[in-house]
This record gives C-alpha cells, sequence and structure tokens, in this order.
C-alpha cells in the first residue's frame, strides 16, 4: 500500500532580486508503507524542499501529494518531522518537551505522558525525563527530538540531516540505532541526507538526486545485508 506519493511536483522560489529559482522539477515517486527511504544529494538540490512539502510547511508550485491515499492538505497529524537541529524549550523538562506536539494536538494528557515514558525509554532516554535540555548532549537532544516527533503516533517520519550537527563518531553510532529502532517505530520513514554511505546504510530504497534543477536521477533499492 501506498505511503505517500509525489506527482508532477515542481517548486520555484522568488529570490531577493526577483529571479525564479527551480528547486524541483517535475518530481514524481511512490513511497511505500514501512518502507525507510533516503534521499540524496548534493547540498541546494532540493531536498529540503521536497520534505517540507511533503510536511505541508512549504507550498509545492504545482503538482499533486497523496498521503495514505487522500489528497494533501496542509500539515498533517500523520507526519512527524526531524531536523538537524531539534530546537528544545530550555525551561521545559525533557518528558514535558516531548508532550508539547500532544499538547498543540490537545490529546489526551494522560495517555500521552505514558507513550512519552515509553519513547524516551526506546531512545535510550529512561531516567532522564526529569532532566532540562542543557543537561544533555547534543545526540541526547536529538534522541529527544525523534521522541517528540513520534509522540502523536505519525505514520511517516521524516527526517531532515537528523545527526548532521553531531561529531562523526556520535553520528554513525545513532545511524545504527536508528537501524536498530525502524522495527520499533512502525512508521514509514523518509531520511534526507548529503551522504551517499550514510543514504546507503540506512535506506531499503535510495532517492537520487541531480544536482540541478532538482530532480530525481535514479531510485535504487538496496538489499540489506543486516536482516
Ligand atoms: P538542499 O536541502 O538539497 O540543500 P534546499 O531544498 O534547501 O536544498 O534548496 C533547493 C534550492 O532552493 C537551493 O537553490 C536553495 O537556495 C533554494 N531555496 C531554498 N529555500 C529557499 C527560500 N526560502 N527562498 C529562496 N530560495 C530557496
Ligand atoms: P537545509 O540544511 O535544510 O538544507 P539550509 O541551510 O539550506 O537548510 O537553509 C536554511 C533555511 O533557509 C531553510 O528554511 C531554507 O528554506 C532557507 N533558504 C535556503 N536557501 C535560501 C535562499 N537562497 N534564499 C532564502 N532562503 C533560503
Amino acid at each position: 500500500a501506498s505511503a505517500f506519493c509525489f506527482q508532477d511536483i515542481n517548486k520555484n522560489y522568488q529570490s531577493r532580486d526577483g529571479l525564479n529559482v527551480s528547486a524541483l522539477s517535475n518530481i514524481n515517486f511512490e513511497v511505500f508503507k514501512k518502507e525507510f527511504v533516503t534521499v540524496v544529494g548534493p547540498s541546494g538540490c532540493g531536498k529540503s524542499t521536497l520534505l517540507k512539502i511533503l510536511a505541508g510547511i512549504v507550498n509545492a508550485s504545482s503538482g499533486r501529494i497523496e498521503i495514505n491515499g487522500m489528497p494533501q492538505k496542509g500539515p498533517s497529524s500523520e507526519i512527524g518531522v526531524v531536523f538537524q537541529n531539534p530546537v528544545l524549550l530550555p525551561w521545559r523538562t525533557i518528558l514535558n518537551n516531548v508532550l508539547i506536539p500532544a499538547e498543540i494536538q490537545k490529546r489526551d494528557i494522560k495517555e500521552s505522558r505514558k507513550k512519552a515514558y515509553e519513547l524516551l525509554d526506546m531512545v535510550g532516554l529512561k531516567g532522564f525525563e526529569t532532566k532540562y535540555p542543557k543537561e544533555l548532549s547534543g545526540g541526547m537532544q536529538q534522541r529527544v527530538g525523534i521522541a517528540r516527533a513520534l509522540i502523536n503516533d505519525p505514520s511517516i517520519l521524516l527526517m531532515d540531516e537528523p545527526f548532521g550537527a553531531l561529531d562523526a563518531m556520535t553520528r554513525e553510532l545513532m545511524n545504527m540505532e536508528l537501524l536498530r529502532l525502524k522495527k520499533r517505530i512502525g512508521a514509514t520513514i523518509m531520511l534526507v541526507t548529503h551522504s551517499i554511505p550514510e543514504a546507503i546504510f540506512l535506506g531499503d530504497r535510495v532517492i537520487i538526486m541531480s544536482p540541478r534543477p532538482g530532480c530525481v536521477e535514479e531510485i535504487m533499492d538496496i538489499d540489506l545485508p543486516y536482516e
């Protein structure tokens, strides 16, 4: 079954000097439920734009997106997003940071707290619930960002260079853990990266974007030796 698909998606930005910049040109692809797809390409090829359009943060200039078989209309509660910088609220505990999207969606708070404890356990932060963001390392803060993205049970998890701000060692460790977590997360995952080894290591399929204008060059199946 289809988790989401892009149909003839184009995106032009207006630059400050009034020029039209093509960020995405005729993007067509489909991602199936529970797939882990990675999107790779050089800086500026439109990876973030692709992800932001799917998340409903940026509007496409033309084309159509379907999410779970329905036409996309703005930001969807089906989608959780993890950015490079988790931006945690410093005055809130770790637990209360994870709960923010649940509060915004006015979810049952007791249920959500239970879920937040489970998610923090899943990302390896059991015991850190009452700590504050400044007491955590960069890698740990990004784990909080992942738990926060999953609090409302999204069926789709989008990640934009999630470990890009971390040192190389932590980044590799986090990637290994992400692969391990994949099954427990249970969502369709799309992760954007400019690292080819990372894209191949993580993805069941790799969407390769060509530098200019942003378009899909090739979609490659990866036979995972890890399973
Ligand atoms: P990537 O994530 O692959 O680095 P982006 O999606 O961020 O690529 O950007 C694709 C292209 O669109 C680049 O040329 C970038 O400069 C341009 N772009 C992105 N966001 C904006 C914006 N808000 N306004 C104008 N141009 C933008
Ligand atoms: P990313 O790491 O997600 O690719 P960037 O560092 O390329 O992010 O861009 C950071 C922010 O600036 C994004 O919100 C993007 O939309 C915006 N942006 C990128 N390029 C341009 C541009 N040429 N003009 C205006 N805004 C831009």
